[in-house]
């Protein structure tokens, strides 16, 4: 099963809250005028919000992404935990093979 990482810039949040009609179990009004997304925490370091999902909640939140006016929310696939596909990072975890000795390069 895939999982989501959504990203959520609510300092872009305008309060249109296109988001809760296509996603109202995660994106609800706040008295500030703008969105909550619930569920998520605060990264200090990006200044967003973010929230972990399972592919059964991905559509409603892409819902929510496209009809954001100020594309406050971005959402990324995380890779599948079965991927062989190499991520950024794995050449730490596995040893490299050296070039070979038998390269050799001809001038025409
Ligand atoms: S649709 Fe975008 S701008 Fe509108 S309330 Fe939701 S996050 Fe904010």
């Amino acid at each position: 099963m895939s999982k989501y990482k959504i990203i959520y810039d609510r300092e872009a949040c305008i309060g249109s809250f296109a988001c809760a009609a296509a996603a109202s179990d995660f994106w609800v009004y706040n008295e500030d005028g703008k969105a909550d997304f619930k569920g998520a925490t605060y990264n200090a370091l990006t200044k967003r919000w973010e929230l972990i999902i399972d592919e059964e909640d991905h559509d409603d939140n892409q819902a929510a992404a496209e009809v954001c006016p100020v594309f406050a929310i971005v959402i990324e696939k995380l890779p599948d935990t079965d991927d062989k596909t190499p991520h950024m990072g794995d050449w730490k975890k596995e040893p490299t093979t050296p070039p070979s000795d038998d390269l050799h390069f001809t001038e025409e």
